[in-house]
């Protein structure tokens, strides 16, 4: 499973609360996935695109 941010981040924080080990905030201040979802993170990593308030995060397969 990989995550993506798309233009638009409004650098909330959730996504990088939510699942760390997925999203991080990168050196323009905005969040990025800067890895695969691992099977165990896989539901942290829907959340954190549920919860973005701006809907920037696309998760696919
Ligand atoms: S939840 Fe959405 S707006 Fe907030 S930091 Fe993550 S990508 Fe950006």
């Amino acid at each position: 499973m990989k995550a993506r941010v798309n233009d638009g981040c409004i650098s909330c924080g959730a996504c990088v609360a939510a699942c760390p080990e997925v999203f991080r905030f990168n050196d323009d201040g905005v969040a990025e996935a800067y890895t695969d979802v691992a099977s165990e993170d896989e539901e942290a990593a829907v959340e954190a695109r549920d919860n973005c308030p701006v809907a920037v995060i696309d998760i696919e397969e």
